[in-house]
């Protein structure tokens, strides 16, 4: 369904106060297609004049910087789009104290993240979760961790709408890709001009385009695999699978676009796939350097036929590697030309 409302103006409130790194806003200033220099300066036609309010790169400090915080809870800035970093702590199974905050009170008490995300959520046009730990918990949710840290949709609830009737957005990868942000927030400030449809999602709140396919179809180390050809250390430009590839069961879209501008990467640059954007990760790709167990069948059934395959196709690349007889000097013409003027 297409939004008819046209909006001429969109904040974002970029919160990284969850339990983070903030490695998602560092990679985002990366991106290209677009930068953020391209949508804070209107680079690109028809969409709303945007707003930015992220910590690490905004000029406004302490509480000029708040001062958009309580706007948006007053209703003041509206639309806007809350952008979460960080996953959400668990701050009810503690008597005091807090796991994490932002701002304090007119008491002086830090107000803690998820209350920020109970006031703001409800008023926002749509909500962003940055990277793995805000989507889906992450590493600081690992087993053992000491804060219950949750993804954002397990904290909001998985069913969750924004007013505008929009899902929590996804977008995660242990830093998101800084593109793959940077497109997805460029497709909603389309939708809230009106000029695109519902951003399409998947089961775990991922935008489609970005996160259907799995980093092995786009692993340009696929063609190994397939012939049965295996690195056994490090270095080696052979596939990695058993030095701990996760790649065939991940989706992510690292390896076939590149980390910034196409160069980078992870599997076809040599580094084993984490599986960094996945709900499961980190703890069921651990412990990373071994080989992933359901990999073993696959791998040993390719390199079975994968030896005579490669065999045939030397063959018939020797052949090719070879120019056709008739290139060569000499007083006879020996291409087959048959003139029809004669
Ligand atoms: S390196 Fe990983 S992603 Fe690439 S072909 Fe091998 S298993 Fe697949
Ligand atoms: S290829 Fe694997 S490790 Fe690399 S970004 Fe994608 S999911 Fe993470």
């Amino acid at each position: 369904m297409v939004t008819r409302t046209r909006v001429e103006e969109v904040h974002i409130i970029w919160m990284t106060a969850g339990l983070g790194c903030d490695g998602d806003t560092i990679s985002t200033t990366a991106a290209s297609q677009p930068s953020i220099e391209d949508v804070l300066l209107g680079a690109i036609p028809g969409l709303p004049k945007v707003y930015l309010h992220n910590p690490v790169l905004a000029y406004e400090t302490g509480e000029n910087f708040m001062s958009w915080w309580y706007k948006a809870e007053r209703g003041e800035l509206d639309p806007f789009v809350l952008v979460v970093e960080g996953s959400i702590p668990n701050e009810k199974i503690k008597s005091e104290g807090y796991w994490a905050a932002l701002g304090s009170d007119e008491s002086g008490q830090p107000i803690t993240t998820t209350t920020w995300v109970d006031r703001l959520a409800p008023k926002a046009w749509a909500v962003v979760a940055a990277g793995t730990c805000a989507t889906y918990g992450g590493i600081h949710a690992m087993a053992g961790n000491p804060t219950g840290a949750m993804g954002l949709p397990d904290y909001l609830g998985w069913h969750w709408k924004s007013k505008a009737g929009n899902p929590i957005v996804c977008v995660p990868g242990c830093p998101v890709q800084p593109d793959n942000f940077m497109e997805t927030l460029l497709y909603l400030l389309y939708q809230a001009a009106g000029l695109a449809p519902t951003i399409p999602l998947d089961e775990a709140l991922r935008p489609t385009w970005l996160f259907e396919k799995t980093v092995h179809e786009g692993c340009d180390r696929a063609g190994y695999f397939e012939q049965g050809d295996f690195a056994t250390e490090y270095g080696s430009p052979k596939c990695i699978v058993k030095l701990g590839c996760w790649g065939p069961v991940v989706q992510c879209n690292v390896p076939k676009r590149g980390w910034m501008a196409g160069i980078g990467g992870c599997p076809n640059v040599g580094g084993i796939c984490i599986g960094c954007t996945m709900p499961g990760f980190p703890d069921k790709f651990m412990p990373f350097m071994d080989e992933p167990p359901g990999s073993k069948f696959s791998s040993s059934v390719s390199r079975s036929y994968g030896r005579v395959i490669r065999s045939l196709r030397q063959f018939t690349n020797d052949t090719l590697n070879k120019e056709p007889s008739w290139r060569r000097p000499g007083p006879e013409l020996k291409t087959g030309y048959q003139p029809t003027w004669k």
